[in-house]
């Protein structure tokens, strides 16, 4: 008889989350997830839990699109619901300047490919009708890329991540919509590590059909409950005449559990699949805490932070590349350079989270998600100057604290 083995418990640390993501979640969303009774998804308060994130996630977003909602899971989730209305042999222009945007990249060609042109790379298909637009890492994309981009191509699609996490640059959402109206394009963004981070409305760009997030980033919940999604009328209408090959990512489905259903608010949803009473409970804290919060006020918070730590970093002989406000992308100094995974390494070992860039080239990312006090940028900074000395890099930590504080005491007393 075969040996059956029972493993230990398991047990997962605490860490810290200081890189792109996921972030912190927040102790109030863990609460919520924790003390969420056993219940079932057609239960009145799962169900009116639903409708009421759905309906503070259009005021988080921005947006009047009755179609506004999360897809059970993560970014990636959220991303082929929103990519779900692209069917083989469609036109599409999408800009790639990073890890993140480069997998939408990939979602789009095998969602456009052909049966044939699947069948002749399955993993990584060359689609005749996908246009890929590749800006270098470390650079944004610009209006102006778009712009020359629709114009010569005059696809049906047009997709761009918003803030690229690979590379921590942001890309031109303004010149993307601009460009996508002039040339009657429909466009989708990537807003995963955007939303929650950064002040913007959905609605001002009317250039956008279609936005995806996710969970754990900007809005601090846990990975795996709800990507936030927003379609306008005019993806709906046209995901009503072409329809799509999913059940489960359907647009206009999916959005049945949520009480979205022909088009309209309904009073409660109906089953489309099955919920979590857990994941539902921490994803509706989480956007009482942003509204609560505000956005604006989280994004003047992540804008300030971020400011001090890139301050510190670059103090202590770093080069920071990177313009987003949740994430610094670094070069070590001279002496550090080629050393970058031993020097990840040895902060994740210790439970400090920072993160190596996953494409070419190598490059330190430290994020600040949910991190937005001084204790906290303070500790980052003394673990990472602190693991940058014990590869003798010699840098004066003293002095990068005092500088640290004294950029604190400054915001103190402009108050
Ligand atoms: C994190 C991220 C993703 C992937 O999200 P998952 O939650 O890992 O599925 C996609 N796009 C961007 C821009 C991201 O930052």
């Amino acid at each position: 008889m075969a040996e059956v083995i029972v493993f230990p418990q398991l047990e997962i640390p605490d860490t810290i989350a200081a890189g792109p993501g996921p972030g912190n979640t927040d102790p109030r969303v863990l609460q919520r997830f924790a003390s969420a009774g056993m219940a079932d998804h057609m239960q009145a308060d799962v169900l009116r839990g639903m409708v009421e994130s759905k309906l503070m996630l259009r005021e988080i977003m921005g947006t009047a699109n009755v179609h506004t909602f999360g897809v059970a899971g993560t970014g990636w989730s959220g991303l082929d619901c929103l990519f779900s209305a692209v069917l083989p042999g469609d036109k599409v222009v999408v800009f790639v300047n990073g890890t993140f945007s480069g997998i939408d990249g990939l979602t789009l060609r095998m969602k456009a490919a052909t049966a044939e042109e699947l069948a002749a790379s399955p993993l990584d298909p060359k689609a005749a009708s996908v246009t890929v637009v590749s800006v270098p890492h470390g650079q944004s994309v610009t209006g102006e890329i778009v712009q020359a981009a629709l114009a010569k191509h005059q696809p049906k699609w047009a997709a761009m991540t918003h803030w690229e996490t690979g590379s921590g640059r942001i890309n031109d959402l303004r010149g993307f919509s601009d460009a996508c109206q002039a040339y009657d394009v429909m466009g989708l963004i990537d807003a995963v590590s955007s939303l929650g981070v950064e002040d913007f409305r959905i609605d001002d760009y009317p250039g956008v059909d279609g936005w995806a997030s996710c969970p754990q980033k900007g809005i601090c919940c846990l990975p795996l409950t709800y990507a936030p999604v927003s379609f306008t009328d005019r993806y709906i209408q046209n995901l009503r005449r072409t329809g799509c090959r999913t059940f489960v990512h359907h647009p206009i489905l999916e959005a049945r559990h949520w009480g979205i259903i022909d088009g309209k608010d309904a009073e409660k949803g109906v089953y489309h699949r099955t919920h979590s009473a857990y994941a539902v409970a921490a994803f509706h804290e989480a956007l009482r805490i942003t509204l609560q919060q505000t956005v604006a006020g989280r994004a003047k918070s992540y804008a300030f932070h971020e400011a001090a730590l890139r301050d510190a970093v670059t103090a202590a002989g770093c080069k920071v590349t990177s313009n987003m406000t949740s994430l610094v992308v670094l070069n070590l100094p001279d002496s550090l350079k080629g050393r970058e995974m031993e020097l990840v390494q040895a902060c994740r070992a210790k439970g400090f989270g920072i993160w190596p860039t996953l494409s070419e080239p190598v490059q330190v990312r430290i994020g600040i998600l949910n991190l937005l006090n001084q204790r906290a940028i303070t500790d980052i900074v003394t673990r990472f100057v602190g693991a940058m000395n014990e590869m003798g890099a010699g840098i004066d930590m003293k002095q990068i604290g005092e500088r640290l504080e004294e950029q604190y005491q400054a915001a103190v007393a402009a108050e």
